[in-house]
């Protein structure tokens, strides 16, 4: 059985009406035709956007919401010596940047502070540098963060303060892993309470900034791990009783920081380097609930993140977790990864992909140069293609900036169990939960769902009652209460696909003896986690199923890498072929070829469909890339939504979806990451790609216009009772429906 999209591409061939949709001007494609196209095959059933917002007057909102453009030229200790201000200032001006960030920093002062232990700069001699960055950004109407930098200091500071560091098991004081002339300070010491403080204070008494930032703290991506006379008496790192005194102490310092900035300006606030996407250091739920500035500082692609979409995995962990407060992607004009050139531009296609991204998931721009060697730098290439994407942007301002998602499925985040979850030792694996997002990531990609993250703290049934389904890609830790948020979700009427130690974990890491969903996913185990040894195990496909439409000629799929085992169940539509020799391949064949153990498990529940993989078959997509399981994982997330989706794209090609609503209407995003460069390297060109048909069901009211932002045209539009359908006939590397009703 052919599933939708490939019935288009393969009956392109033999169907003239599907040909023409490749070829012809849309504007000439009958509606019909395109609703032919749109219905065959596995019918995705188009449900009724939600009635609009009401309209919301931008200046009654809160000023940094209404920033879209920041600029950051990462000041050295030699930019007083070297840099031009006023070449400064006027690139960034020209370019439309709303605000600019001007490093204060708590290492190497760009003002003559009287602070002890902050230094001077070698180049500084005295001279108000930072008060004259202020003044050159204030003169042309721009905003003003001041940025610190609390996490490293010298040697005269750790003579007189020795209990500012950082310590190893060893008691010995941990250096930067650069210049071992600096210490890494403590977030518990009094460095946080007294030193960061008073230099707060220093510059509300000299300068009028709008916000403070610091980078460097908290930690992204992982927790501190020192062993101080503070630190010791606190519980081991990466344990979740030390993570809940981490983030009480992220909160208390930055409530304190806060209020130090909003003595000297009622609307100043404080915020500090975030990131990580799912696997950010401090609870999330928590920290956005003070934050009003994600700074996610995700400059590029990394060794560990190496897919082209880390920019929007970002941004939809920013969605979530933000609600509409400000959110921006710092995002590198100079080259990141494994080798690093901090002063070179990178590839441009690269670096605007990262703006593509930063963009559609709905986050500010933000770019960002280390440097303003010669003036304003040696290597000026960046310059161009940072003003050049702002100053596009900035014409478009209306449409870009989101009011809310329109996807109807949600990925439940599971951060505890991304920072504190130890997979099991039979996966061997690099990073365990790292591969598992990004499995259930590309998945949903390739099936052009649109979907959003929520955070495990926010499963209140009156914020995911939007959702026709969440998916629980192994979402190991959940508390009590998590899981009777999830059974009241599902008694609702919700759909839930989950799989692997799902549940097998309380909120403090305690393994529980039976899985915590067992009632509502109909699931008992029946042992332990089983690896691979040789080849991995394969499902049978014991009768026909939705979720297995498609396979044919085949009795046998591949399972995962891992998995639990189950007690048997009625009527299992997949059973475990147990895993078996590899080599030698006079060995490589099942003991048993026939099982009773379920490969997959699936119930209907009133209007509630649920289905649970007992293989971490996410994270083997990953690792494989086989379609056996994208197909599965894609039947079987079409089959608990029932095929209901919000919007429809069709087309060839590998890209990623954005749907938003938006003041003047919708905003359909979409990534072109057809690529060799999509999981390695950078991009260096874009691969274009053919005509997308889009089509989606509109509350009420009535469609003005069709635009197209990167190609700044409007197209023609279908209205077929309140179904609205067009054509993109072609995107590059990004392209923006933006809809105008009226
Ligand atoms: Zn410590």
């Amino acid at each position: 059985m052919l599933n939708r999209r490939t019935f288009l591409k393969a009956s392109a061939a033999s169907v003239p009406l599907a040909a023409s949709l490749q070829t012809l001007n849309p504007a000439a494609i009958p509606a019909e035709m395109i609703a032919n196209a749109a219905i065959t095959g596995a019918a995705p059933k188009l449900i009724s956007l939600p009635g609009r917002l009401a309209p919301v007057d931008p200046s009654t909102l809160p000023w940094q919401q209404n920033i879209r453009r920041v600029g950051q030229s990462n000041m050295t200790e030699h930019d007083p010596a070297v840099m031009n201000i006023e070449a400064w200032a006027d690139y960034w001006h020209s370019a439309g940047a709303d605000i600019v960030f001007i490093s204060v920093t708590g290492i190497l002062a760009f003002y003559p502070s009287k602070v002890q232990f902050h230094r001077h700069g070698r180049f500084l001699h005295g001279r108000d540098f930072f008060g004259e960055c202020v003044d050159a950004a204030r003169e042309r109407g721009m905003r003003v963060v001041a940025r610190m930098s609390p996490d490293l200091n010298w040697s005269d500071a750790l003579d007189a303060h020795p209990e500012w560091a950082m310590r190893d098991a060893n008691g010995s004081v941990l250096l930067s892993d650069e210049d071992s002339r600096l210490f890494q300070t403590c977030m518990f010491t009094s460095y946080m309470d007294d030193y960061v403080p008073a230099i707060m204070h220093e510059i509300n008494s000299l300068y009028d900034v709008d916000c403070f930032y610091t980078n460097g703290w908290p930690p992204i991506g992982s927790l501190p791990d020192c062993h101080c006379a503070i630190c010791s008496k606190l519980p081991p790192s990466n344990t979740t009783a030390y993570w809940r005194v981490f983030n009480d102490r992220v909160l208390e310092l930055w409530h304190k920081y806060d209020a130090i900035a909003k003595g000297k300006k009622p609307d100043s606030f404080y915020f500090a380097n975030l990131g990580g996407n799912v696997r950010c250091g401090p609870n999330l739920d928590r920290l956005s609930k003070t934050a009003v500035w994600f700074q996610a500082d995700n400059q590029g692609r990394t060794f560990d993140d190496p897919a082209i979409w880390g920019c929007s995995l970002q941004g939809r962990v920013c969605s979530a977790m933000m609600e509409g407060k400000f959110a921006a992607n710092v995002s590198a004009a100079y080259s990141t990864g494994k080798v690093r050139w901090r002063n070179a531009s990178k590839n441009p296609a690269e670096a605007t992909m990262w703006f593509n991204e930063t963009v559609a998931s709905g986050m500010a721009l933000y770019y960002h140069f280390i440097g303003s060697e010669a003036g304003f730098g040696e290597d000026r290439r960046w310059q161009k293609i940072g003003s050049d994407y702002f100053q596009w942007a900035k014409k478009h301002d209306a449409h870009l900036k989101p009011r809310r998602s329109l996807a109807n499925i949600g990925v439940i985040m599971g951060q505890s169990t991304q920072l504190l979850y130890p997979p099991p030792p039979a996966a061997h694996a690099h990073d365990y939960m790292r591969e598992t997002i990004h499995g259930i990531y590309a998945t949903l990609l390739n099936g052009r769902f649109a979907f959003d993250f929520v955070h495990e703290d926010r499963l209140d049934l009156e914020r995911i009652s939007k959702y026709r389904a969440l998916l629980l890609p192994n979402v190991a830790m959940l508390s009590d209460r998590q899981c009777q948020q999830i059974r009241d979700y599902v008694r609702s009427g919700g759909s839930i696909m989950a799989s692997f130690e799902t549940g097998l974990y309380n909120e403090n890491l305690q393994r529980r003896k039976e899985f915590a969903l067992a009632d509502l996913l109909g699931i008992s185990k029946a042992g332990d986690v089983i690896g691979t040894n040789g080849n991995a195990y394969y499902g049978r496909i014991e009768h026909s199923h939705p979720i297995v439409s498609g396979f044919s000629n085949t009795n046998w799929l591949p399972g995962a890498q891992n998995r639990l085992p189950l007690q048997p169940v009625v009527d299992p539509v997949l059973t475990v072929v147990p895993g078996f020799v590899n080599y030698p391949p006079e060995l490589a064949y099942p003991p048993a070829s026939h099982t009773d153990e379920p490969a997959v498990v699936l119930r209907e529940v009133g209007s509630s469909r649920l289905a649970y993989f007992p293989g971490d078959i996410e994270r083997t997509f990953w690792l494989t890339g086989h379609g056996d399981l994208l197909r599965l994982l894609h039947n079987t997330i079409r089959w608990i939504t029932q095929d209901q989706t919000v919007v429809q794209v069709d087309g060839d090609g590998f890209l990623e979806l954005f749907a938003w609503e938006t003041a003047p209407g919708y905003a359909i995003h979409l990534l072109n990451y057809t690529n060799p460069n999509a999981h390695h390297g950078w991009l260096s060109t874009a691969y274009p790609l053919g005509p997308q048909t889009v089509s989606m069901m509109l509350p009420s009211g009535k469609v003005k216009a069709v635009e197209l932002l990167r190609s700044e045209r409007t197209i023609p539009f279908r209205l077929d009772g309140s179904v609205l359908r067009f054509t993109v006939p072609r995107v590059d590397d990004y392209e923006i429906a933006a809809v105008t009703v009226g």
